[in-house]
């Protein structure tokens, strides 16, 4: 395993873009949309250092990824619960890879009728863009590998790390 970004690039790196958040919705209650389950390591950092009135929700995604590789069909698996119309909404998530999550996602809130939306990730993968979408907050942008950590899972270990690291590329 190769670290990529240790805790403390990390914490920074998650302030740094906290406060851009903050500048730009400053007197704004911010509705925070955590995508399920690897959003949740970098919401919960996020949300400490916005300084800004925050709902906390969460969406739960399933993308049927066969192997690292191969993206699958989006299914929603656990709805949000709170009623986002004429609400600003920061969805974030943990990468943003293919494009498909977040457009998904994107296209979903705003339907529910939110005033605002933008997207938060912690990693930004563009080398693999299939859908055209950019994020409106990245920490930090990472090659085209595999990258376990900080939420981000293989085969559902590794998410706790507390840094983020690349993974050897899959065989076969
Ligand atoms: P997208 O829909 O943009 O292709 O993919 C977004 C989702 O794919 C992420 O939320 C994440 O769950 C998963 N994903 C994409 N690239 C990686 C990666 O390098 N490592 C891990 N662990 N998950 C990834
Ligand atoms: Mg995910």
């Amino acid at each position: 395993m190769i670290v990529l970004h240790d805790a403390e690039a990390i914490r920074a790196g998650i302030q740094a873009v906290a406060r851009r958040i903050r500048e730009r919705f400053e007197g704004t209650e911010l509705t925070v949309l955590a995508i399920l389950r690897g959003g949740i390591v970098f919401a919960a950092d996020l949300i400490r250092a916005l300084e800004l009135p925050v709902r906390l929700d969460t969406i739960g995604v399933s993308s049927y990824r066969g192997d690292t590789t191969d993206p699958g069909a989006i299914q929603i698996s656990s709805s949000p619960s709170l009623d986002v119309k004429s609400k600003a909404v920061l969805i974030v998530d943990d990468i943003l890879d293919t494009g498909r999550t977040l457009s998904r996602i994107r296209a979903d809130v705003a339907a529910r009728g939110a005033s605002q939306i933008a997207t938060a990730v912690l990693l930004d993968k563009p080398a693999r863009r299939a859908v055209p979408i950019e994020a409106d907050f990245v920490v930090f942008t990472v090659p085209d590998v595999w990258v376990v950590g900080y939420g981000l899972d293989h085969d559902e270990k590794y998410r706790n790390l507390p840094y983020i690291a690349a993974l050897p590329a899959p065989s076969g």
